[in-house]
């Protein structure tokens, strides 16, 4: 097949298949409703904090090994940091204790049988029903399987899932729970290293994809929202951008990479998440203090992780539903609060800004999870794309990244 590809969508699973095609010298044109790529993993200018931030921290692992050599690809392997191994401390707001979880590099998991390393408060013996998350029953719910209960639930489980797949832990999937672990804790520290992005997203994965794909000659137009998709003889037969209309002839082929709610109003019949759950954002305008690390956990607060960054602390509330209509002010204020406890900061609140993203991620139930589609369609040359498609992971960098890499692989293999 040799015809042109046509990406619509410039978020990440867009542009990792739009730079894996162009590596294979295919030819590509990018289509992005807005005016800028990175979807919900982008970097802009806040006027409120004076400074360049993220929509959202976005925390990656070293077992994401899809957006490790998506990065590799486009020339920004170095612009993920993080620690030499796998550490990750906490801190519980209500009682003032901290310990530092301390993973060993190898598949056996001898932190577990090393207090100092283990969860405070735990007993190596707490450990075990942890592996009926490896291979949970089909359909099931994480609460219908492990009890969500416990010292070690509430210290590791319970933020673990929380992180993972932006839902109550009960609730969750215990499928892509169990992805989760299989693919981290159960692999080993070496899987499990944190990794940020320390210069900001915009800068690490979208600008150099953005960058690289120059270099190739694919041309990515943005503010070309794709309004319509006209199909014949099980074949995407046009698209259709409101003022233009590009016919496809021949192998021309289309990688649907839009978010879900977007693909069900283009394609007629599809499948897909319907419900979904916020993440919200706390971003201060502040000198992180000294010895403050990277990512701090904190549990029994509204906070629950502090990132630490050049210039700006910011904070991640996953599944934050339940705080999305809280006035602005109030919201900044209780989370700063914290944050100044936690953290020994001055209480005056400094310069800030909340973004609340309400469909951050797919609702990672099990019902939600079945109901996402795999990346063919019953159309020939219409492919799809995005976090939400059937990835057996929870809607991530990772899972979009491989998305992406599949639906690349597939178009690339069309008759
Ligand atoms: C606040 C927040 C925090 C997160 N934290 C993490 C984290 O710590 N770790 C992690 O791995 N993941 C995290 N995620 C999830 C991660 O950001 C997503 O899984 C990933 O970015 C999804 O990429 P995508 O390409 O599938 O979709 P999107 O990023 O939604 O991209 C879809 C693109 O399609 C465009 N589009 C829509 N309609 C049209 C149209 N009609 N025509 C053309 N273009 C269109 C959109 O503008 C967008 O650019 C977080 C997400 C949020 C919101």
């Amino acid at each position: 097949m040799s015809g042109t590809i046509h990406i619509v969508g410039a978020g990440l699973a867009g542009l990792s298949a739009a730079v894996r095609l162009a590596s294979a010298a295919r030819s590509v044109v990018v289509h992005e409703a807005t005016a800028f790529a990175g979807g919900r993993c982008r970097s802009y200018y806040d006027a409120a904090v004076g400074m360049t931030i993220d929509n959202g921290n976005h925390l990656l692992l070293s077992a994401n090994h899809a957006a490790l050599d998506f990065l590799a690809s486009i020339g920004a392997a170095e612009r993920l940091v993080g620690p030499p191994s796998a550490q990750f401390p906490f801190v519980d707001y209500k009682s003032g204790a901290r310990w530092t979880l301390r993973f060993n590099d190898g598949r056996v998991p001898f932190w577990v049988f090393d207090r100092s390393r283990r969860v405070p408060g735990t007993r190596v013996f707490d450990y075990l029903p942890l592996a009926r998350l490896l291979f949970p029953p089909a359909g099931k719910a994480v609460g219908e399987v492990i009890a969500c209960e416990g010292v070690l639930y509430r210290r590791l489980v319970e933020p673990l899932i929380v992180a993972a797949l932006n839902i109550e832990a009960p609730q969750g999937s215990a499928e892509l729970a169990s992805a989760i672990v299989r693919e981290t804790l159960a692999a080993g520290g070496r899987a499990c290293r944190p990794l940020i992005a320390r210069e900001g997203l915009g800068t690490t994965l979208i600008e150099p994809a953005l960058a690289f794909l120059k270099t190739r000659g694919t041309d990515v137009r943005m503010e070309h929202q794709l309004r319509a998709v006209q199909f014949s003889d099980g074949a995407v037969t046009a698209l259709d951008f409101g003022g233009e209309k590009i016919a496809l002839v021949d192998d021309d082929a289309v990688i649907l990479a839009v978010p879900p709610y977007i693909a069900a109003s283009l394609v007629e019949g599809l499948t897909v998440p319907t419900e979904f759950r916020a993440i919200v954002n706390a971003h201060f305008r502040i000198d992180p203090p000294p010895g403050q690390p990277p990512i701090l956990g904190v549990l029994n607060g509204t906070v629950e992780w502090i990132f630490a960054f050049p210039g700006r602390l910011s904070i991640t509330i996953s599944a934050g539903d339940r705080l999305i209509d809280s006035p602005r002010e109030v919201l900044a204020q209780t989370i700063w609060e914290e944050v100044a406890s936690i953290t020994g900061l001055p209480v005056t609140l400094p310069h800030w800004q909340i973004v609340r993203e309400r469909r951050a991620t797919f609702a990672a139930t099990p019902a939600q999870n079945a109901k996402r589609p795999g990346a063919m369609t019953r159309w020939r040359n219409l492919v799809l794309a995005g976090d939400w498609t059937q990835t057996g992971l929870p809607a991530t960098i990772e899972g979009a990244i491989r998305s992406g890499n599949r639906a690349a692989d597939i178009v690339a293999t069309l008759p």
